[in-house]
């Protein structure tokens, strides 16, 4: 299975090494690379977008031809995992004009409404199937405010904060970041459901 993670900005060695860790623990076969043209995304089984800056992913995804090439990885049933700034660029609206949403998962998000970079914080997340919960990563995270033809899975003090939607349940995108901890079980769900 290819993993690729959009290369732009952001938290992409990150996100390779938690793929890989998980691909360990699930004794899968995966390959991680950067992905920073269409084409090499039209080779990806899975495609990650990271947390990072969502203005400046978004500009780059735009120009680069990403933002196209994603919307048919979704449309065709690839797996797609959207963190944090990913979440917002997947989003249907963030209701920040510098931001082009693909619109690929359901759900209306505010950019930075849990506080500041300064204000960045890990708490437990309930994430539905997992027996404990996950240590989630708050960082200038955006809140998911309505959630339309998506199905929340994971949670802060009975806030949404991951949701599973897309054309076929392909798409998991999550206000926190799960490439910043220790924890692969995010990671792993979603090869699970690609396999
Ligand atoms: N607040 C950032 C944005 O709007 C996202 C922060 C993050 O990915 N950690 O892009």
């Amino acid at each position: 299975m290819k993993y690729g993670v959009v290369g732009v900005q952001g938290d992409v060695e990150e996100h390779r090494e938690a793929a890989e860790q998980a691909a360990g623990k699930l004794e899968l076969d995966v390959d991680t690379l950067d992905v920073t043209t269409a084409g090499e995304l039209r080779e990806c089984d899975v495609v990650a977008l990271p947390g990072g800056e969502s203005t400046t992913i978004s500009r780059h995804i735009e120009e680069d031809g990403l933002a196209e090439a994603l919307e048919e990885h979704v449309e065709g049933g690839g797996g797609f995992l959207a963190t944090c700034a990913g979440l917002i660029v997947a989003s249907h609206s963030a209701d920040d004009e510098r931001v082009v949403t693909l619109d690929v998962v359901d759900v209306d998000v505010e950019r930075n409404a849990y506080g500041s970079q300064r204000e960045s914080f890990e708490a437990p997340v309930e994430v539905d199937g997992f027996d404990d919960p996950y240590p989630g990563v708050f960082i200038r995270a955006p809140a998911i405010d309505s959630v339309g033809e998506a199905e929340a899975f994971a949670w802060l003090n009975g806030d949404v904060v991951g949701v599973r939607g897309g054309p076929d349940d392909n798409v998991y995108a999550l206000s926190f970041h799960p490439e910043l901890t220790a924890d692969s079980r995010i990671h792993e769900l979603v090869f699970q459901d690609a396999r």
